[in-house]
């Protein structure tokens, strides 16, 4: 008689977007009337730039004829891509990483998800709150978190390293020492990030107590201020305590056709075993690669011309950010991120339970968001909109909040 993996069972519902859809859906069979708008998603709106669909299109013509046909992609993507990516987005920043730590896949959240897998079922791992929730959920697949806790919402071995107004933002180092920390900024949910020097710190203490960070820099390409590390490679000794996780999602529109990469340096090790061994043996394992096409549409996000249309549609997002969080502040709330992220994070009015703010904005301003609990409970109090929208329902919804 076979058995189940128990430990899915431990999960908890994850309520979060199938509550709000059913909120929603409620309110709008009761208002049929009434327009919505949502500013709660968190997935891209715009289209794949020009010199993208450009390159898909002569990617798949070339499929179609037998001298060019590709079949299995490498087991750690194809080299003109990891080329473009050391290029582009490492030694252009400083950074000492080359095209053979970096293993292209098809996204971050299955990255995120599977890192977990090379490492001891023993060790122990800290996430901010709040967070994404990826990062704890696959370690509670694995086995890893100990029991959870409905009252405080927590599980029993995990570290959570709260994020609030209070510390703006910045995780404090943990009292009780962590083996894996994983750090996602600029942030999502807050859309908060830190700086260099603040990464700095956690790169050292790392080095220090021998842990590795898993960093989550989806985000990335919304970084607007100068003293913003683009990568974790910029800090010294990074080589020894950090695998990076990057995304075509959120700076390349790529949320449906999948594409991403972990960088696992080759100085990253226990003992004398490296974490690049590890997680090529995965690849190649368990992995076939991303598909050549979308890997060829990849390297056109590097191109010069694929950058300057990258770069108007992260401007396009960020524009709508800067509406929403000039409009709420307008309007008298107290508004963190949407400088180098395209999330804006809010404090609901008075304390009031981000579940009852989500209910108040739906009925009064017909807007809707994501509420900051549930993304943890250090969340709760606060809200999310997001600057995904289009340009004329970002302008409208946050008119109608200023208007209640
Ligand atoms: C969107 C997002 C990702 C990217 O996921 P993909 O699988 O590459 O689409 C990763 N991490 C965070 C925190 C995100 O918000």
């Amino acid at each position: 008689m076979f058995k189940v993996n128990e430990n899915y069972l431990k999960l908890p519902g994850s309520y979060l977007f199938s509550t709000i859809g059913k909120k929603v859906a409620a309110y709008k069979e009761a208002n049929p009337d009434k327009s919505i708008i949502s500013l709660g998603i968190g997935d891209v709106t715009q289209p794949l730039a020009p010199k993208i669909i450009e390159s898909l299109h002569s990617a798949v013509d070339e499929m179609g004829k037998a001298e060019t046909f590709h079949g299995y992609a490498p087991d750690l993507g194809y080299e003109f891509l990891r080329n473009a990516i050391a290029d582009g987005d490492y030694k252009s920043h400083g950074c000492d990483i080359h095209a053979d730590e970096i293993f292209v896949s098809d996204g971050a959240k299955c990255d995120s998800g599977n890192i977990q897998e090379i490492f001891s079922i023993d060790n122990k791992i800290a996430v901010c709150d709040p967070v994404y929730p990826v990062y704890v959920d696959t370690n509670v697949m694995a086995g890893r978190t100990g029991t959870y806790d409905p009252s405080t919402e927590t599980w029993s071995d995990v570290i959570y390293m709260p994020c609030t107004a209070e510390n703006d933002f910045v995780p404090d180092f943990p009292k009780e020492e962590p083996d894996i920390i994983y750090l996602c900024f600029p942030n999502n949910p807050t859309g908060t990030t830190i700086t260099k020097a603040q990464l700095q710190d956690w790169v050292d203490y790392a080095n220090k107590i021998g842990a590795v960070i898993i960093y989550d820099a989806a985000y990335e390409a919304y970084i607007s201020e100068d003293d913003v590390a683009h990568s974790i490679y910029e800090c010294e000794g990074a080589r020894t305590c950090a695998i990076e996780l990057r995304s075509f999602s959120k700076n390349a529109g790529f949320t449906g056709t999948r594409l991403g990469f972990t960088v696992v340096p080759k100085d990253l090790k226990a003992g004398d075993v490296t974490l690049h061994s590890l997680w090529a043996r995965r690849h190649g394992t368990k992995y076939n690669g991303a598909p050549y096409i979308i890997q060829r549409a990849g390297e056109a996000c590097y191109s010069a011309e694929g950058k300057a249309q990258l770069k108007e549609q992260v401007a396009f997002y960020m524009n709508n950010a800067k509406i929403i969080k000039e409009g709420l502040k307008d309007a008298g709330y107290t508004v963190f991120g949407g400088v180098n992220a395209p999330y804006i994070w809010l404090q609901t009015p008075d304390k009031m339970p981000s579940w009852d703010f989500f209910d108040f904005l739906l009925k009064n301003a017909n807007v809707v968001g994501t509420p900051g609990s549930g993304f943890g409970p250090s969340g709760e109090g606060y809200f999310r909109l997001t600057a995904f929208g289009s340009h004329e329902n970002t302008l409208k919804a946050i008119e109608r909040i200023k208007a209640l």
